[in-house]
């Protein structure tokens, strides 16, 4: 799906036109791979576009940076309103969903792996963007492929990152299912446990209590943490600990979890159907409690949004 295009570009402190926001080819980041970014979404609610999560994802990306060995030259606030901001400076059109890239990154100057010399540059783009799984996912489901990647180790790199060395990995078990015929991968991690998927996290529902595995080998995801809190709210159980491949072939429901990907049912894993083929009833009840949360239709959440 072609990059839906909008105006300004957050650039190092400056709002660029959109095909202005340049680096050059021996930016750092783009050989070795050390940038950390965020992915957050707007929604158009009663009072106008509201970011979702904004601080907790604006910590997440400093953490990264931290974890890195990236030296941030902005701070939070400075983060938190280039991206309020962004969404004043842009067009969107009316009832659609901005999503929010800011991305820091090794610039241009020096090469060799050792980065700790180079300048570190920053940006922050925000464009209209749908159902990252698409719209008939989001309703009945989509079809997941077990990777034959694991998900990296955390021997090996830092899953708590939400770097873009990592999303090699991704990428691979991304492309390894859709070549295979599925919608999506989901990751085990090096000892077979479920990690996640490429870009969401997993939960599955079986004989009525919600499973998702703990943070061990996975992003700390935000959106699995507001469906946890919704789900207790809703007075569901929720288990947080490791699941197997088998467990999630026998789930009554699953679904994956992301900023992008919401809340994405899983209709069947390596060609067995995940319950009765279709959307689950606790599945169905957490995405409509989810969209009113991220509309800003429920009160009792209302902390999480931020009014551009
Ligand atoms: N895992 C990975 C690898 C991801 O890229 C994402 C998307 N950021 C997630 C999980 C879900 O995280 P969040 O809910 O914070 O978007």
């Amino acid at each position: 799906m072609a990059l839906k295009e909008s105006q300004y570009i957050w650039l190092n402190g400056e709002f660029v036109a959109w095909n202005e926001a340049k680096v050059h080819v021996l930016t750092h980041s783009l050989h070795y791979a050390n940038s950390a970014f965020e992915g957050l979404r707007a929604y158009p609610t009663g009072k106008g576009l509201a970011i979702f999560r904004l601080q907790d994802h604006t910590k997440r990306l400093l953490n990264s940076c931290r974890m890195s060995l990236l030296n941030c030259p902005y701070d939070a606030k400075t983060l938190n309103d280039a991206q309020i901001e962004i969404l004043r400076k842009n067009t969107f059109a009316p009832k659609t969903s901005v999503y929010i890239r800011p991305i820091v990154f090794v610039g241009y100057g020096v090469m060799g792996v050792y980065h700790l010399n180079s300048p570190i540059g920053a940006a922050i783009a925000a464009w209209e963007w749908g159902a990252y799984l698409g719209d008939e996912g989001l309703e009945n489901g989509i079809r997941v492929k077990i990777s034959s990647w694991a998900r990296n180790s955390v021997k090996s790199m830092m899953g708590k990152a939400k770097v873009a060395a990592n999303y090699l990995n991704s990428q691979m078990a991304k492309c390894e299912a859709v070549e295979a015929g599925y919608d999506e991968a989901l990751l085990l991690d090096s000892e077979g446990f479920v990690a996640e998927g490429s870009g969401e996290c997993f939960f599955i529902v079986r004989d009525g209590v919600l499973i998702t595995p703990p943070s061990d080998n996975s992003l700390e995801s935000i959106t699995q943490d507001t469906v946890i809190k919704i789900a207790k709210a809703l007075g569901v159980l929720v288990e947080r600990r490791r699941l197997t491949r088998d467990e999630a072939y026998m789930a009554d429901e699953a679904f994956f979890t992301g900023t992008a990907a919401e809340i994405t049912p899983v209709r069947e894993i390596d060609a067995r159907a995940v319950g009765d083929g279709k959307r689950g009833a606790l599945t169905k009840r957490l995405q409509e409690a989810y969209f009113d949360v991220v509309y800003g239709r429920d009160a009792r959440f209302a902390d999480f949004l931020t009014y551009a």
